[in-house]
């Protein structure tokens, strides 16, 4: 039986130690605040915009939140963005993706300055990250690495395959990953023999975005499963990239869907606003 790698309690630890850090800035005279903007009014995106705001209470940070039209303009929107990163009370800014098909992503996620990036997204960051720099990284694949340390999963010199290749998870995760020594495969749409490839590795990463893709044919015995995906049905059951009962049994770590990949990004998103502050 695989050992459950529990996101909700290593994600509470890491929300505790980081609220004793606020705290003890706050001593100093740092304050922090995140500026988190909604444009339009997605159920699924109110529900994160929520719970980060959530999040920055119970760590101790202010929020400012900014729910916008879905009529904003492009403009409007780098206005406001342009405001923030002037502003010296505002040490993060997060704009809740996706944004309205009229706004290009792109365009925004460089209009917000490097230094408050707080998401990872901005080009700088993730160019720090390639060439080993600091720089915030992308909340989610950095919360992944917190589960294996924290697990004490050994990634040094282990083969480590990865399923996807987007911007937010699968090429950062690829990037942590080398700087941890693993041995990176990264694979794709286009990827000839994913099965054989995938049941080659000690650690495998899920984030391909189909609800249960992974079955246990690509799982190695006693390998570690990590499993991005959030798949939500009509009954508002979840579940992930990976098909859990045949993967659980042939694993020797594996993160649940929920509880196991998911609660990791707000509080790496935390952790990316106290960085802020420091900074
Ligand atoms: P994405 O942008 O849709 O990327 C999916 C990746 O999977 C792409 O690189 C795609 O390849 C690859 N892929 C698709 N079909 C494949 C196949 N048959 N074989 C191999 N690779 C295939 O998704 P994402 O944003 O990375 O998210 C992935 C999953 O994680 C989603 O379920 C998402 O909801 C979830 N997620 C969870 C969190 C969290 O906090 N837990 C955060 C972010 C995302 P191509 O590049 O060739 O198209």
């Amino acid at each position: 039986m695989a050992q459950i790698i529990d996101g909700k309690k290593i994600s509470a630890e890491i929300k505790e130690e980081l609220k004793e850090q606020v705290a003890q800035l706050k001593k100093d005279g740092i304050e922090g605040t995140l500026a988190v903007i909604q444009v339009g009014d997605d159920p699924a995106s109110s529900v994160y915009v929520r719970n980060k705001k959530k999040a920055c209470e119970y760590i101790g940070i202010g929020s400012k939140s900014y729910e916008l039209p879905e009529t904003t303009t492009q403009t409007e929107l780098l206005d406001l963005i342009a405001d923030l990163n002037q502003d010296d009370a505002v040490n993060g800014i997060l704009v809740q993706l996706p944004v309205p098909a009229h706004i290009d992503e792109k365009t925004i996620i460089n209009a917000i300055s490097p230094a408050k990036d707080v998401d990872g997204f901005h080009p700088e960051s993730v160019g720090a990250l390639t060439i080993g720099q600091k720089g915030f990284v992308s909340c989610t694949p950095a919360g992944i690495i917190e589960l294996l340390k924290r697990s004490n999963v050994e990634i040094d010199g282990k083969n480590c395959v990865i399923i996807g290749r987007s911007n937010i998870v699968g090429k950062p995760m690829a990037l942590l990953m080398l700087r941890e020594n693993a041995t990176v495969t990264i694979t794709h749409s286009h990827t000839q023999n994913l099965k054989e490839i995938c049941s080659r590795a000690d650690i495998l990463i899920a984030a391909v975005g189909k609800k249960e893709f992974i079955t246990g044919e690509y799982i190695k015995e006693n390998a570690v499963v990590i499993d991005v995906g959030i798949h939500r049905d009509e009954n508002n059951k979840l579940s992930g990239d990976v098909k859990y009962d045949e993967a659980e049994p042939k694993a020797s770590m594996i993160t649940p869907v929920p509880g196991g990949v998911g609660p990791m990004t707000i509080a790496m998103l935390m952790h990316n606003c106290v960085e802020a502050m420091i900074r």
